[in-house]
């Protein structure tokens, strides 16, 4: 019997999915689970309406510039909720494609401008004729935890106001190739260019979601269940 209930909307997951990003969901679920946790996930891909109240957790994955396109228009219409969700401290887990467009633009491969939300200050640039691809480690001081994963991206990331990397660079390219940074945090939301899944070979990060999650809906005093 499940103790508590999560809803969790997964954004663009029949456009966003590469290198099995969807097994982040899979993972998270595994995980909820053994915490006494159970996971409601839908789809909310285009031209469907996206309701902040209705989500303790919403995941996007990551994406070729093609799909990206796809998102790119969709999402402004989803930008104002998206945005309120993320300034009311929902948890956000972005991948990639996913991640890039949260920023305020990403510029393709064929150097095509395409416009994020910017619900987060980061903007993208691309390479060329080069991708940042292969394995990549990371560290986070303040949570004292690695991440290993595999990236695989053209973009260029670079962070703005109130952001912080996930974490420093020990092996691979990260955002950017130049500032030793990966990812972003900010607030609850969470992104990375990790593929692998992240979650999967990463579990404290996916419990430090889950606990997150559970605090916003239930109130900070709330028993985290711990993983066995
Ligand atoms: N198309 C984007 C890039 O190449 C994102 C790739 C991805 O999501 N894996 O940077």
């Amino acid at each position: 019997m499940a103790n508590y209930e999560l809803n969790l909307a997964h954004l663009y997951g029949n456009l966003l999915n590469t290198y099995g990003d969807n097994g982040n969901l899979l993972t998270l679920n595994y995980y909820a689970k053994q915490m006494g946790i159970q996971i409601h996930s839908e789809i909310v891909s285009i031209y469907q309406e996206f309701d902040p109240d209705k989500y303790d957790f919403v995941f996007i994955g990551g994406g070729q510039d093609y799909e990206q396109v796809i998102v790119s228009k969709d999402i402004q219409t989803k930008k104002e909720d998206l945005t309120r969700y993320i300034e009311n401290n929902g948890v956000l887990l972005s991948i990639c494609g996913g991640y890039q467009l949260l920023g305020h633009y990403y510029i393709g491969a064929n150097g095509e401008k395409i416009e994020g939300i910017g619900a987060l200050d980061h903007y993208t640039l691309s390479q060329d004729n080069h991708r940042f691809i292969g394995d990549i480690e990371i560290h986070n001081e303040e949570f004292g935890e690695t991440y290993y994963g595999f990236e695989n991206h053209n973009g260029r990331t670079f962070l703005g106001k109130g952001e912080r990397p996930l974490g420093t660079i020990v092996k691979g390219n990260g955002n950017n190739g130049e500032d030793q940074g990966e990812g972003v945090i900010y607030k609850n939301v969470y992104g990375s260019y990790f593929h692998g899944p992240i979650l999967a070979r990463n579990k404290s990060l996916a419990v430090r979601l889950l606990h997150t999650a559970l605090k916003n809906k239930y109130g900070e005093s709330v028993e985290l269940p711990q993983l066995p």
